[in-house]
C-alpha cells in the first residue's frame, strides 16, 4: 500500500542535501518542515552573528530544496503562526498534510533528541529516527571502541579513523611513517604581515532580512552584527574551502598554535561553522585537503594536522559527548564555583590577551583553538570559574558552537571538569606560554616577566595558585610531576605572595 506521506523535519544544523532524512524521503510525496524555533533560539544568550548565520543558512537551504521540487513548510521566528515549539509544529504539519509518519534525522543535541523522542513515544504519531551518518564513526562503533578501555584517548581513536577512512595511509601504515606531526607545528609569528585572509561574503537580501529580525528580537545580545560576513550557502562555503586550501593550508601546521593581536585567523580555516551546520561535508573536506598533499601543494605536517582535527578531534569529542551524556554537563572535578567574570561579555579587562580575544569574539563570533583553550579557557580554569558557566559562555558566543562539540571541548579539554575522561592533564599555563606563542604581552599593562605584585601578569600567580590548591587531585598525575617538583621547591619562598596576589586580583574582578 502506498504511504500517505511523511513529514521530514530538517534542523538548523542539518542543512545537507544528503542528510539521512532527505535520502529516506520521497520528493513528490513528503513534506519538509523547517522551523526557527523560539525554544532553541532563546535557549542560551547566543551571539547575534550566530543567530543570523543559522537562520540565514536555513532560509537559503529551504529555497534550494524548493527549487529542487521539494514541498517545504518554513516557519520564520516571527511568523504569527509559529508556536515556537518544534514538536508542536511537527504535530501540526502531520495533521495538516495527513502524514502517516515523521522521518527525523537524529538531532546532534542530547536534550533535543530526548525531548522529541519523548513526545513521539507519548503520541500516536509513528516516527523513524535515523542516525546522522555525516560522521565517520557511528554511535555503535564508538561505544564498541570505548568499551573495556581504561582511558579514552584521541590519539588511539584517531589511528582507527585513519585506517577506516584510508586518509593519508599507504596500506596499513601512515604516510610519512608517523601518525602525528605535531612536533613540527609549534612555530611562532612576530606579526600578521602577509598572512592570507579567509574569504567572506557581503550579506544578500535574505541575510539582511534575518539581520533586521535579529536586531529587533535579540537587541541586547552580545556581538556586533555590522561585521557579519559568513557564508550562508553550500556554494559560498565551498568557495571558502577553496580559498583556505589555496592560500592558508600550506602553513596551517607550522603556525597552528600561534596567536596574534593583529590577525585573528592566522592560517586557520574558519570552516567549523560551515561543517557543523552541514554546508560542508567533513569527509569531503578532508579528501580535498589530502589531495593538496598528493598534488605537492601542501606539506604533510599541515595536511596531517588538519585532517587530525576533523577525523580525530571532531569525531572523538562527539563520541565523548554521547558516551557520557547527560551527566557530562554537570561535571566539576575541581569543584570550581566562581561566577564568570563580567569582562567575558564586555572585554573590559586590562589583560590584553583576553581583551583582544574577547573583542574579536564579539566582532566575528570566532576565535581560533589556542585562543579558546589557552586564553579564555585557561584563565577561567586558573581563576576557579564554575565550568558550567564557562560552557554556557562558549555555547553562546561562537558561530560554530553546538553542544555536542562545544561541551567536551570546554568542560573536558579546557576546564578538566571531567577529571581527565578525555585529556591526560589540564591545559593550564602561565604567562610564559602566552608570551612565547603570541605578540600580546608587548602591549600589555601587566608585565609577563614579573611574578608578583600589582603589575605582575595575573596568569603567573593564578597558575601556581591553581596547582597548589588542587595538589590532592593533580600531584600524582605523571605528566605533572616535574611541575610539582618545581612547586615543592618554590612554595615556601613564593607561596605567600602567590596567595596574596591571587586573592587581591580575584577580589578586584567582582
Ligand atoms: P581550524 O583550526 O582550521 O581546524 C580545522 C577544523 O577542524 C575545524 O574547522 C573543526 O571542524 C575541526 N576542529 C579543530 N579542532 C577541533 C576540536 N578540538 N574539536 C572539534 N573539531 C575541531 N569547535 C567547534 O566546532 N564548535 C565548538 O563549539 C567548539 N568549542 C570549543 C571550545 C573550546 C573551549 C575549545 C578549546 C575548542 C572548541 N572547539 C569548537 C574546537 C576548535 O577550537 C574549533 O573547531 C576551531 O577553532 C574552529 O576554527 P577553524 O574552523 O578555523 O578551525
Ligand atoms: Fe596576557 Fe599576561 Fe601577556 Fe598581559 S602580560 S598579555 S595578561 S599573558
Amino acid at each position: 500500500m502506498m504511504n500517505a506521506g511523511a513529514v521530514i523535519p530538517i534542523l538548523g544544523d542539518q542543512l545537507s542535501h544528503e542528510i539521512a532524512g532527505l535520502r529516506a524521503a520521497c520528493r513528490e510525496r513528503d513534506c519538509v518542515l523547517m522551523v526557527e524555533a523560539h525554544a532553541e533560539a532563546y535557549y542560551a544568550p547566543y551571539h547575534k552573528q550566530k543567530l543570523t548565520f543559522i537562520f540565514s543558512a536555513m532560509r537559503h537551504f529551504a529555497e534550494e530544496l524548493e527549487a529542487l521540487g521539494w514541498n517545504v513548510r518554513y516557519l520564520k521566528l516571527d511568523d504569527p503562526g509559529n508556536s515556537g515549539d518544534l514538536y508542536l509544529e511537527i504535530e501540526r504539519v502531520v495533521q495538516a498534510v495527513s502524514a502517516d509518519r515523521v522521518i527525523l534525522t537524529e538531532p546532534g543535541n542530547w536534550r533535543l533528541r530526548e525531548t522529541l523522542v519523548g513526545h513521539f513515544k507519548r503520541s500516536s504519531i509513528s516516527y523513524e529516527l535515523l542516525e546522522d551518518d555525516r560522521f565517520l564513526c557511528s554511535h555503535g562503533e564508538f561505544e564498541a571502541w570505548a568499551q573495556d578501555r581504561k582511558q579514552l584517548r584521541m590519539e588511539h581513536f584517531y589511528r582507527r579513523m585513519r585506517r577506516k577512512s584510508g586518509l593519508l595511509m599507504r596500506g596499513d601504515a601512515p604516510i610519512g611513517g608517523k601518525w602525528n606531526f605535531d612536533a613540527e607545528n609549534r612555530k611562532t609569528l612576530a606579526n600578521g604581515d602577509g598572512l592570507p585572509s579567509p574569504i567572506f561574503f557581503a550579506p544578500g537580501s535574505l541575510t539582511k532580512d534575518v539581520m533586521s529580525l535579529v536586531r529587533q528580537s535579540f537587541a541586547g545580545r552580545f556581538g556586533t552584527l555590522e561585521t557579519f560576513n559568513f557564508a550562508v550557502t553550500a556554494n559560498q562555503a565551498a568557495a571558502a574551502l577553496d580559498n583556505f586550501i589555496e592560500n592558508a593550508l600550506p602553513h596551517f601546521g607550522d603556525y597552528q598554535d600561534a596567536m596574534l593581536r593583529d590577525s585573528r585567523y592566522v592560517y586557520h580555516s574558519v570552516l567549523s561553522q560551515y561543517i557543523n551546520v552541514g554546508l560542508l561535508d567533513p569527509l569531503a573536506v578532508c579528501r580535498r585537503v589530502e589531495a593538496a598533499y598528493h598534488d605537492g601543494h601542501a606539506p604533510l605536517n599541515a595536511v596531517e594536522g588538519f585532517i587530525r582535527q576533523i577525523i580525530g578531534w571532531r569525531e572523538f569529542v562527539r563520541g565523548i559527548y554521547w558516551h557520557f551524556m547527560p551527566s557530562y554537563l554537570d561535571m566539576n572535578y575541581f569543584n570550581h564555583k566562581r561566577k564568570l567574570p563580567e569582562f567575558y561579555w564586555t572585554a573590559d579587562t586590562e589583560m590584553l590577551c583576553l581583551r583582544s580575544s574577547i573583542e574579536q569574539t564579539r566582532d566575528s563570533a570566532y576565535a581560533h583553538h589556542i585562543q579558546r583553550l589557552m586564553l579564555t579557557g585557561n584563565f577561567a580554569m586558573l581563576a576557579g570559574v564554575d565550568p558550567h558557566q564557562v560552557h554556557e559562555w562558549y555555547l553562546a558566543v561562537y558561530a560554530d558552537a553546538f553542544e555536542w562539540v562545544e561541551a567536551p571541548n570546554t568542560l573536558g579539554m579546557s576546564q578538566f571538569a571531567d577529571g581527565g575522561l578525555m585529556s591526560s592533564k589540564p591545559y593550564a599555563a602561565s604567562g610564559n606560554y602566552i608570551k612565547r606563542m603570541s605578540n600580546y604581552c608587548d602591549g600589555c599593562r601587566y608585565s609577563v616577566a614579573k611574578r608578583s605584585g600589582p603589575d605582575a601578569c595575573p596568569f603567573n600567580y593564578l597558575y601556581w595558585n591553581f596547582l597548589s590548591r588542587n595538589q590532592d587531585k593533580l600531584k600524582q598525575n605523571v605528566r605533572l610531576r616535574p611541575v610539582y617538583r618545581t612547586w615543592d621547591r618554590i612554595k615556601d619562598s613564593r607561596g605567600p605572595d602567590i596567595k596574596r596576589d591571587t586573592e587581591r586580583f580575584l577580589n578586584s574582578l567582582y
